[in-house]
This record gives C-alpha cells, sequence and structure tokens, in this order.
C-alpha cells in the first residue's frame, strides 16, 4: 500500500517534471503570446524548465533508493536490507521485514517494546 503510493507521487513528480519542462520550452522559443495581453518574459520559462528538471530528477532519484533496512521478527534487530539474504535475519535466522511500517503492521509489538523500555 505505502509502496504504491510512492510510485504513484514519483511519478506525478515525473509528469509534472516534463510538463514543466515542456511548458518551459514553449515559453523560451515562442515566448507566451500576448493573446492575453500579459507578456510572460522568457525568464519565467527558463525557471519552469528548472523546476522542471528539479522534478524530474527528484522523481527518478527517490525511485532507485532501495528500501534501507529490515528488521528481525525474532530478535527484533534491524539490518541493512543488503546484508540480508532470502529474508532470514544473519543472527537468528529469523523472519525479517521491512522496518519501513513495521510497526504500523505491527501495532502489538510496539506496544511491547514501549513496555520493555519503561
Ligand atoms: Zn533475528
Amino acid at each position: 500500500m505505502k509502496d504504491s503510493n510512492n510510485t504513484l507521487k514519483r511519478l506525478s513528480f515525473i509528469v509534472l517534471g516534463i510538463l514543466s519542462i515542456l511548458v518551459g520550452i514553449i515559453i523560451i522559443r515562442e515566448g507566451w503570446s500576448y493573446r492575453y495581453g500579459i507578456a510572460v518574459p522568457r525568464l519565467a520559462g527558463y525557471l519552469m524548465a528548472a523546476f522542471g528538471v528539479a522534478f524530474l530528477l527528484y522523481g527518478i532519484l527517490t525511485k532507485k533508493i532501495p528500501k534501507a533496512y529490515v528488521i528481525c521478527l525474532d530478535c527484533r534487530n534491524s539490518f541493512y536490507a543488503k546484508d540480508v539474504h532470502q529474508n532470514r535475519c544473519p543472527k537468528c535466522e529469523g523472519t525479517v521485514e521491512d522496518l519501513d511500517g513495521f510497526y504500523d503492521r505491527h501495532p502489538e509489538l510496539r506496544e511491547e517494546e514501549r513496555n520493555n523500555s519503561v
């Protein structure tokens, strides 16, 4: 669920970026017409394109950030996802899950942890 939201967010940044770049290029090349009585300075086109590139990069780059951490269901240690193979805990061979959203999926463990730490 969270993943698809992120994908959607990234996609909208990419689409927004491309649109901004296109509009920027149109403004730079043709100028925004005087049709409406307002002249849009060419600078706005460059700004628009720059924003577009920024959006586009954001959308593309965030996509490449992997899920960084996993947590073991048994010993509750967290590890870099790249250090874990086949979803087995390197310490106890327990099952690992993504740390991201872990306590949302297991609210009972959050309670447990809170009680332990007090
Ligand atoms: Zn473990």
